[in-house]
């Protein structure tokens, strides 16, 4: 934006309304009002209560005063977790030590994720669609927290990847991850939830969460799982880092790698940022 505009509209105008003649505000803003004029000398200080006059009447294109001055969701925290890590195959000392995993469980530290048939692993797809998940909520005023740093590392194991969203006090953790079955046929996204419940966020906060990307991906045009949970949506007691939650968590399922339709969208940028778009957008929904 520039400023000689600004200036001409100011020129021009001599009413509150100006500002939304001259269009000067940001898309989205609240149109403020600024405060009556009061330049040097003219101003009548000190009037009794009686004699003060009356402020002049809001102008009519002012917004009502319930109009938000912020989007709902600005300012939030919500943890996106990409699943896995580039490093974990070359690190199996590492990624395979017994971590706790709730319900008096251990499992692996962390694993290597899965790969499409032509090679193009889980992990990149994860961390592809959580960055373009991080600009997108970003863009919303929101703040992302993300569980690893890039796509070369060794894990963080399952508890740690808990204990952030935890520590973070996220309005909202989701974990991304693509699958890798072998069954002939078996394509479509589910979402896991913790369950049954250990904590309150993994009541109802958790399946609201879980059934916000549910349907979100489904208005996207993604098919619901053939083969794992009942309409998408898939309760589970085995996976660590949604047992240890204790905000709300949903851990997405993108789609089969092994199948030879879905590893096309996964494996394409314009695939992972349809991902990224109906996740970011639940995320929002689910916030708001
Ligand atoms: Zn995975």
């Amino acid at each position: 934006m520039t400023s000689s505009p600004r200036r001409a509209c100011f020129a021009f105008a001599a009413a509150v309304a100006f500002l939304v003649a001259c269009g000067t505000t940001e898309p989205g803003t609240p149109i403020a009002v600024p405060p009556a004029p009061s330049p040097a000398g003219t101003t009548t200080p000190h009037l009794p209560p009686s004699q003060v006059p009356p402020s002049p009447p809001p102008a009519s294109s002012a917004p009502p005063a319930t109009s938000p001055a912020t989007p709902p969701v600005a300012g939030k925290v919500v943890v996106i977790d990409p699943g896995h890590n580039g490093g974990n195959s070359a690190n199996p000392a590492e990624i395979n030590k017994k971590v706790p995993a709730g319900r008096g469980q251990t499992k692996a530290c962390n694993t290597t994720g899965t790969a499409t048939n032509a090679g193009y692993t889980e992990h990149a797809f994860t961390w592809d669609v959580s960055v373009r998940v991080r600009e997108l909520l970003a863009a919303k005023g929101i703040k992302v927290v993300m569980t690893r740093d890039d796509d070369t590392g060794v894990g963080p194991c399952v508890d740690k990847r808990a204990a952030i969203g935890n520590q973070s006090g996220a309005a909202a953790v989701v974990s991304i991850h693509a699958d890798g079955s072998t069954s002939p046929g078996a394509h479509g996204f589910h979402i896991a939830y913790s369950a049954p419940p250990l904590n309150a966020a993994q009541g109802e906060p958790a399946k609201n969460l879980a059934t916000a990307l549910r349907d979100g991906l489904r208005t996207a045009g993604f098919a619901t799982s053939t083969y794992i949970g009942t309409n998408g949506l898939s309760p589970r007691a085995d996976l660590g880092g949604l047992n240890l939650s204790e905000r709300p968590a949903a851990l997405v399922e993108c789609g089969n790698m092994r199948n030879a339709d879905e590893a096309a969208v996964l494996s394409s940028p314009q695939g992972r940022q349809r991902y990224a778009d109906a996740i970011a957008a639940s995320i929002v929904e689910y916030l708001g």
